[in-house]
């Protein structure tokens, strides 16, 4: 069976990647948003195992050391990682996934899997990014300066990724999000079969 493609996709905190991806995980059914591991605290609204699994430093930590974690960094003073044994479960089922991680973790997965698609979804600029974290009124005025300081960090490394796109208009964006999953599944790499196919009568 063909396996799934693994997309990791990064932005900057408030580039409003959330709303994107809920809208495409709306539209396309075979698609599998993993579900990390961090030790942050939730935020008013979230909840355990849907949008984060909420451990402790301890249980981080002991997870990295069993191997458990595909990949893992430090963001802001929190520990965030992805599950590996769910994530290979889906994608040997053919179940596309989408990793939504930070810039350090989306490089660990490049060197681990040379296949993953990685997909850089930028703020139309940092002004507009900081307008909308204060918008968001989740974080003090000290947090959204260190957010937005990572952030151009973040930016800044948006280089090393297959595709770039912008979030300026919600309905752009999805287009340009839903052109890029088309685009990695047409891939010579993704398709040889089909063209063994065709010449096999040839
Ligand atoms: P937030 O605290 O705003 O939910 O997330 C902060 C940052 O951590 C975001 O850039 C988000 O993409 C990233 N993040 C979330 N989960 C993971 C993960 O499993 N691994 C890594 N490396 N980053 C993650």
């Amino acid at each position: 069976m063909k396996k799934g493609n693994l997309y990791v996709v990064s932005a900057p905190s408030g580039c409003g990647k959330g709303t994107i991806l809920a809208e495409i995980l709306k539209k396309n059914t075979n698609l599998f948003l993993s579900v990390s591991a961090t030790t942050r605290c939730p935020r008013e609204g979230e909840v355990d195992g849907v949008n984060y699994y909420y451990i402790s430093e301890e249980e981080f930590k002991s997870e990295i050391e069993s191997g458990g974690m595909l990949e893992y960094a430090q963001y802001c003073g929190n520990f965030y990682g992805t599950p590996k044994k769910k994530v290979l479960e889906k994608l040997n089922k053919g179940i596309d996934v989408i990793l939504e991680i930070e810039t350090i973790g989306a490089m660990q997965v490049k060197e681990a899997m040379k296949e993953a698609v990685l997909i850089f979804i930028l703020p139309p600029s940092v002004a507009e990014l900081r307008r909308r974290l204060n918008k968001r009124g989740t974080e003090e005025q000290e947090v959204i300066d260190i957010r937005v300081k990572e952030a151009v960090e973040e930016i800044k490394r948006a280089v090393n990724y297959d595709y770039v796109m912008m979030n300026d208009e919600l309905e752009n964006a999805i287009n340009d999000f839903e052109a890029i999953l088309k685009a990695s599944k047409l891939t010579i790499e993704n398709n040889k079969n089909m063209i063994g196919k065709v010449l096999e009568n040839a």
